[in-house]
């Protein structure tokens, strides 16, 4: 048996009749940017989330960009992020010319450890960056909490956490701004590069999007200067077509990761991913910890059975932020766990018959007989 990390042509073929048509319709149409299609994802993404405002962008990491610029945020200023974080979250506040601050994680829930922000806020500080990593809901009720007391931005990266929820309510739906990735392999992802802004607030809404047309918001008149990141045609028309779907496919992945778990259960070497209480958790990723990680992950690739690691080695110790003169021991969650951690495959339309072959081949590797 063969196992993919991710599958994305059966999820086209599950839908293909649909997706088909859409990308006609755009070409039919030579809606190609700006248009219908995009205004009718942008309508809709907004309603099923419940933001006032959406704006479709280029990709996940221009959406964080382009929601720090909207803040005001520059050079002297430092922003607080967590440090077991995809790249993007850290560079766009440098891009701004600001300075990333990085927090440890949580021992459980491998999200940003809100205990440790406070701490870390001085006088140049202007928001919090928190991520929602692997669909596992950060502790954001706290998070926001400690930035308003300090009069401080929250900007959400729900770049891997579309539609899960704490306490009933969606991520992304707590802070000021929220950042969406729709990359192919994202929970909810295009056929190329996307990406999305959310909020309720009309006068940062408007800035984002004069900041992402070229300071524009009227044609040929430009207050600023800005950049071009756009949601094309074709995405927002594939996108508006998975956006029926992506719930139905967050509750499969919560339901393939219940299964791991309960298969896994006995095995001693793997600590299985908790789920934080209140929160609905959209398995982007289902990472475990693993004795003796790097021969597993190698004992795995040869049966076929494809597996990553997120991340190998978190930001502060990346050679991209050697100024900051980190040490792993500024960081004792994450730098343990980045030589445990290993992500096993996950998508809607894995089988059982996938898990249970990934379990019999974990548990062989470890020496129970099965
Ligand atoms: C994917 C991702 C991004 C960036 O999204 P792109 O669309 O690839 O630019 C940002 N933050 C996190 C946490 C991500 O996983």
């Amino acid at each position: 048996m063969k196992v993919p990390f991710v599958d994305l042509y059966a999820q086209y073929q599950s839908i293909k009749h649909e997706i088909d048509n859409a990308i006609s319709s755009v070409i039919r149409d030579t809606a190609f940017i700006g248009g219908k299609y995009v205004e009718e994802f942008e309508n809709n993404y907004a309603q099923k989330y419940g933001f006032k405002y959406f704006l479709g962008v280029g990709n996940g990491t221009d959406a964080i960009f382009i929601a720090l610029k909207a803040l005001g945020i520059g050079p002297g200023d430092e922003v607080i992020t967590v440090c077991n974080t995809w790249i993007s979250t850290a560079e766009t506040i440098s891009l701004t010319g600001a300075t990333p601050v990085f927090v440890d994680i949580e021992p459980d829930y491998y999200n940003i450890n809100a205990d440790l922000i406070e701490e870390k806020i001085t006088d140049r500080t202007k928001a919090i960056i928190p991520v929602h990593l692997y669909g596992q809901p950060a502790n954001i009720e706290k998070v926001v909490e400690i930035a308003r007391k300090h009069n401080l931005y929250v900007i959400e990266d729900c770049a891997q956490a579309h539609f899960a929820t704490f306490n009933d309510k969606f991520v992304g739906t707590f802070g000021d701004i929220a950042t969406f990735s729709f990359y192919p392999g994202k929970n909810l992802g295009a056929y190329g590069d996307a990406g999305g802004i959310g909020t309720n607030d009309e006068d940062l809404y408007l800035k984002m999007k004069m900041f992402a047309r070229h300071g524009a918001l009227k044609k040929h008149h430009h207050l600023i200067e800005g950049i071009n990141s756009r949601l094309d045609g074709l995405q927002a028309a594939i996108l508006n077509v998975k956006l029926k779907y992506i719930q139905d496919w967050n509750r499969k992945r919560y339901e393939k990761a219940m299964f791991y778990n309960d298969l896994l259960k006995d095995v001693q070497e793997i600590v299985t991913p908790q789920v934080r209480p209140n929160a609905f958790h959209i398995f982007h990723v289902y990472e475990v910890r693993a004795q003796m990680r790097d021969e597993l992950m190698e004992f795995l690739k040869k049966n076929d059975i494809a597996v990553a690691i997120h991340y190998p080695k978190i930001l502060p110790l990346q050679p991209a932020y050697s100024r900051l003169n980190h040490k792993p021991e500024d960081f004792p969650v994450g730098s343990a766990y980045q030589s445990q951690i290993l992500s096993l495959p996950m998508y809607p339309e894995l089988t059982e018959e996938h898990i249970q072959y990934v379990v019999q081949k974990i548990k062989e590797f470890y020496g129970y007989n099965s």
